[in-house]
């Protein structure tokens, strides 16, 4: 905790940090955004899976892309997207244990919706541990790692960069932070050999769970 001792405030991504990535959750819900690019332009799940990947590479979601180059109605698109099943999913009392011991602010800061961020974090009974929560229409659907959306969250909590942690499954997500001046955690789900790290990463653990056992104050 040392390390962390002059953080105020928690920010927390929401998929595959606030939950794993082997819930598979995030796997329903990049299929459904598959789906939605299939029936959007009239092409196979190859073609649109490709699209899909190429607006996430170039716009930082498949949903500013679709904005961008199809006009689409960006509620319409999360609807459909996060319309997945989250009753397998286990809730961890291992990271809502360490959420509760951790003092200071919590915001969840997410590409994902509103809406399903309200409904995982129940579902995962740690809603009452936040703040508050940042979504994409919080950022006017400009997501991570648009340094704009950073400077939005900063501004509507309030919090200083400097004094504010932010734990991330995306190395990207991660940089923008770290020029921000934001202390960094890289939930790295086991890929932590891939590429090295580089120094806009300054902590990392597998899972939140890990880093909540080992970091969080009591542990
Ligand atoms: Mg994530």
């Amino acid at each position: 905790m040392e390390k962390f001792r002059h953080i105020d405030t928690w920010v927390f991504d929401l998929d595959n940090t606030l939950y794993d990535a082997d819930t598979g959750v995030f796997d329903q819900i990049i299929a459904r955004m598959t789906l939605y690019v299939c029936n959007l332009l009239g092409v196979s799940r190859e073609e649109a899976n490709a699209l899909r990947r190429g607006y996430w590479e170039k716009y930082g979601t498949t949903l500013y892309g679709l904005m961008q180059e199809h006009k689409i109605d960006p509620q319409d698109f999360l609807d459909f997207a996060h319309d997945v099943d989250i009753s397998a999913v286990t809730p961890c009392a291992v990271v809502r244990d360490g959420l509760a011991r951790l003092p200071g602010r919590k915001v969840v800061f997410t590409n994902s919706s509103q809406a399903f961020t309200a409904r995982m974090t129940r579902h995962l009974g740690i809603d009452r541990h936040f703040d508050g929560v940042f979504a994409i229409e919080d950022a006017g659907f400009l997501p991570k790692p648009h340094p704009e959306t950073y400077r939005a969250i900063a501004g509507k909590f309030a919090f200083a960069p400097d004094r504010a942690a932010m734990f991330d499954d995306m190395q990207v997500n991660l940089k923008t932070a770290a020029d921000l001046g934001m202390t960094t955690v890289w939930i790295h789900r086991g890929r932590e050999a891939e590429g090295g790290t580089p120094p806009h990463i300054h902590h990392k653990a597998e899972k939140l769970a890990d880093w909540l056992k080992e970091t969080a104050p009591g542990a």
